[in-house]
């Protein structure tokens, strides 16, 4: 484990270095304790750098065995090893020479899973971001590109399948039963890119002509007798490898295209090129153990992760400040991707609860950092939903600003012109400064600044003048290390809707640019004057969620009623309908703490009922408007002093007046949403799932709710029926007998396959209540679960931690004590997973003082402990900063 050296990383000291590799051969000999690994790097000198000047390679945890320059051994004085660093002093003088390494590592008791490690019995890589220094001594920063020549050996009967970048060159069989195959890359790449993966696996093959007639071949490994459960990452693959031909004039450039599934995966999938390695969470589906939010992910992450071929390994980042020009540029051509695929307004919605749910709070609290950070002490903690979803908004806010046609014009001319590079987010916005003629200065605070802007708004109306008057403020909150901040240029897309449901005209507008229907906030203040409003209209602000700020909004309650019923953009209908939900939770939890009775407007239960019978609506968007907001969304909303205790109530109540109000409309719906056809996993038939599943949620609270559930249950014919009865027994009727029937049928149908396993614990760990921390801790003694798994870890303790507000943040601070215990426990084998785990406090400030106070203590107790990794000290002394 690598402990914490106290290092910081300055972007200001970012220097090339003083060589390159332009040529990489490794040669693997892979056994399970003893794996040996020899490098042959050809080393060059950058121009105009002395010949005295020392080559300094990056190691973690290595031992060296050999090291030769040109054939001859290094002699004892002219180098430095120690595990993390090999240092040459004496160097040829020549322009350009080779290394020879050679190092010994052992997979099999690899538990931090970078690096070269086992999981199931087969041998995989992970290098992203700083993993290749596991495996050798090398220059592992970004901006050195190697072309890769890898050669595998191993035991035939072991791992009959050898697989590397790039194109297969050879392969054949040795003596003693052992085999090799050599691969080859032509493409100069990072050492995080590099991959190998040598098992036995089954395979599931197909093939893919490009628009210029490249045929490629297309192969999917998973765990033998799972290949029935590849065939739709394989079809999202090939719609993926579609699309971005077709949206952004894309295509594939090699031979093959790889992807293997793992068991043991620290994050959802990396981008290796020709050799994508996947969590299997995110590959493996069948109806009888996928969600349909599991094949929405899938396919979102296989595409992710092949568009990463084009941003992300052709184009690179220069340094690990410059993450988001990859991640956020992917995750916005992923967005896009699945928006093509499904239903656009669904996905947006969709998109906006997550950033609001995991980026919100990261740059509200003490974990806040710009999309593009400034400095870090451990990479792997930037890997986040800054980087990647912020990072995605601003993009789409450059498309706003730019227009469709002038976005793609920059994208080509991105692509054209640092095609080979490692480039930085500067390079990424001079293509688009170059081909619209814009100054984006201004809107590169969105790269360089943290935290979420605010907005303030509020209209008045003169009917004698036929003036609209729309006062803006916008201001910054402060985030640690940055008190002062800049003013930001906010593209808000807005429309004047009329008694009708339709936008209206007006004649002038002032104070503020406005194109195509969106408003340029660029001061501290606009004041902003339509002219030719001859009626009131209601303002709808932040269309699409064109800019991830915060709005207050001085509405009438009527006017957001108005809107959810008829704004014509669908996501500003869902986000009307969404606040009033949660003004109506947040007044119910200020009557609970105050021991008042709670009362809810009947409008707002009607509206309920409207909304899931409207037939103009998708069946998804139905099920996304009527899904009452989390109680960390609440939260969040409430923002200081939270009573976690109180937030619950105060939703469950609301929750139980909707189905009081509708149970007739209800129940018939449900009845109505029946399905008999055959599985598909296609948006339509999702979507009626989901709304029947979400009214079950309410139905379920009415008398006789829970055998409705227990029987929704045991009809199930599909996963996401079978797991959203599941939730519904464990959260809304825990311990009852069905429940407890539920739970059993699930274990004894699904006990052997531990991803759908992790779904049972999900469910039981969410479950709301005191008592959920015994039960968690009961299952983690469970055969089905093991601390060494990421998955299993999450689905079990991270769920707990970060999405059970009443069962982990418990008033006595027991949920605490078991925090500390447990990431303590996780960060001995993996530090990454412990690290990530631990971000579950990053809110601690904003609860009420003594869950405050006992909260803090537990993070001084991690704190005050000996050898901290350096992933977990970063995480926990920021949070508490
Ligand atoms: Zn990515």
């Amino acid at each position: 484990m690598r402990t914490d050296t106290g290092q910081t990383f300055r972007l200001e000291d970012y220097r090339p270095s003083d060589y390159l590799i332009p040529e990489t051969k490794l040669d693997f000999t892979l056994s399970e304790h003893a794996t040996r690994v020899v490098a042959e790097l050809t080393v060059s000198r950058r121009e105009g750098v002395s010949p005295t000047a020392p080559l300094v390679l990056d190691g973690d945890g290595l031992v060296l065995k050999r090291l030769e320059i040109d054939g001859k051994p290094v002699s004892a004085d002219s180098y430095h090893a120690t595990p993390d660093s090999l240092t040459l002093r004496a160097i040829p003088a020549a322009d350009r020479f080779v290394l020879t390494i050679e190092t010994e590592l052992a997979p099999a008791s690899n538990a931090a899973l970078m690096g070269l490690y086992r999981s199931n019995g087969v041998y995989c890589t992970q290098c992203e971001a700083e993993g290749f220094r596991r495996i050798t001594y090398f220059l592992d920063r970004p901006d050195v590109l190697s072309v890769y020549t890898v050669r595998i050996e191993a035991d035939q009967a072991e791992a009959p399948l050898l697989l590397s970048n790039g194109n297969p060159v050879d392969s054949g069989s040795l003596e003693k039963g052992r085999h090799f195959a050599v691969w080859h890359d032509p493409f100069p790449k990072p050492s995080y890119l590099f991959a190998l993966v040598a098992g036995d696996l089954g395979c599931v093959k197909d093939s893919y002509t490009t628009t210029s007639g490249r045929s490629v071949e297309l192969g999917i490994y998973i765990e033998h007798g799972k290949e029935n459960q590849a065939g739709y990452a394989m079809d999202a693959l090939r719609r993926s490898m579609r699309w971005d031909e077709e949206v952004f004039g894309r295509e594939y450039d090699l031979d093959v295209f790889n992807l293997v599934a793992v068991s043991d995966f620290n994050m959802g999938a990396m981008e290796n090129k020709g050799l994508n390695i996947f969590n299997d969470k995110y590959v493996l589906a069948a109806e009888e153990t996928a969600t349909d939010a599991d094949f929405a992910n899938i396919e979102a992450i296989v595409a992710h992760e092949y568009f990463h071929n084009w941003t992300g390994n052709r184009i690179t980042c220069r340094d690990w400040f410059q993450l988001c020009l990859k991640e956020g540029l992917t995750v916005f051509r992923d967005h896009e991707f699945s928006a093509d695929q499904r239903s656009r307004a669904v996905k947006r919605i969709a998109e906006v609860r997550t950033l609001r749910a995991h980026q919100f709070p990261e740059d509200q609290g003490p974990l806040a950092h710009p999309v593009r950070p400034r400095r870090y002490r451990e990479i792997n903690n930037f890997y986040t939903a800054t980087v990647y979803e912020k990072g995605s908004e601003v993009v789409r806010m450059i498309r706003t600003i730019l227009g469709a046609e002038l976005f793609r014009k920059g994208m080509d001319l991105y692509f054209e012109r640092h095609d080979g590079d490692a480039a930085t987010i500067e390079d990424f916005l001079t293509v688009f400064e170059d081909v619209s003629g814009r100054d984006l200065s201004q809107f590169a605070l969105w790269y360089h600044q943290a935290g979420t802007p605010n907005l303030s708004v509020s209209a008045s109306h003169n009917p004698s003048t036929a003036e609209l008057t729309v006062e803006i403020e916008q201001s910054v909150p402060p985030t640690p290390s940055e008190s002062r901040k800049r003013l930001m240029h906010i593209p808000l897309a807005f429309g004047l809707v009329g008694h009708d449901g339709k936008d209206i005209a007006y004649a002038s507008v002032e104070g503020a640019t406005v194109e195509n229907g969106v408003l340029h906030v660029r001061k501290r203040s606009h004041t902003v004057r339509f002219t030719g409003v001859e009626e009131r209209p209601v303002l709808s602000l932040n269309r699409g969620f064109s800019a991830p700020v915060s709005l207050s909004v001085e509405h009438k309650p009527e006017d957001l009623f108005f809107l959810a019923s008829h704004d014509s953009d669908e996501f500003s209908r869902w986000q009307a309908f969404n606040t009033l939900l949660t003004n109506a939770v947040i007044a119910a939890y200020r009557n609970t703490l105050g021991d008042k009775p709670l009362h809810f407007e009947e409008g707002l239960l009607e509206l309920a009922g409207r909304i899931a019978q409207d037939e103009r609506l998708e069946h998804a968007f139905r099920a996304l408007a009527l899904t009452l907001p989390a109680e960390s969304d609440v939260a969040r909303d409430i923002s200081h002093n939270i009573d976690p205790d109180a937030v619950h109530a105060g939703r469950d109540a609301l929750a139980l007046r909707i189905a009081e109000a509708n149970s007739g409309v209800f129940s018939k719906l449900y009845d109505d949403l029946r399905m008999s056809d055959a599985f598909t996993p296609d948006a339509a038939s999702a979507g009626r799932r989901a709304l029947r599943n979400t009214l079950l949620d309410f139905l379920s609270l009415l008398p006789g709710g829970a055998v409705k559930a227990l029987d929704h249950f045991q009809a199930a014919t599909n996963m996401t029926d079978r797991a959203a009865a599941l939730a519904v027994l464990v959260h809304r009727h825990g311990g009852s007998e069905q429940a407890r029937e539920a739970l059993a049928a699930f274990e004894a149908r699904h006990g052997a396959d531990p991803l759908v396993m992790d779904k049972w614990f999900m469910i039981q760990a969410t479950a709301p209540g005191t008592g959920t921390l015994d039960a968690v801790r009961g299952l983690m003694k469970h055969a089905a679960f093991s601390i060494g798994n990421p998955n299993r870890v999450r689905s079990l303790i991270g769920s707990f931690a970060s999405a059970n507000q009443t069962g982990f943040h418990r008033a006595d601070g027991t949920g605490y004590a078991f925090f500390v215990e447990t990431v303590l426990e996780v960060e001995k084998r993996n530090p990454q997973v412990a690290a990530r785990l631990a971000t579950a406090m990053r809110s601690w400030r904003s609860l009420e003082l003594t869950r405050q106070e006992l909260a803090r203590q537990a993070l001084l107790a991690i704190q005050s402990q000996d050898g901290l990794s350096a992933d977990l000290r970063d995480i926990i002394e920021r949070t508490l900063a």
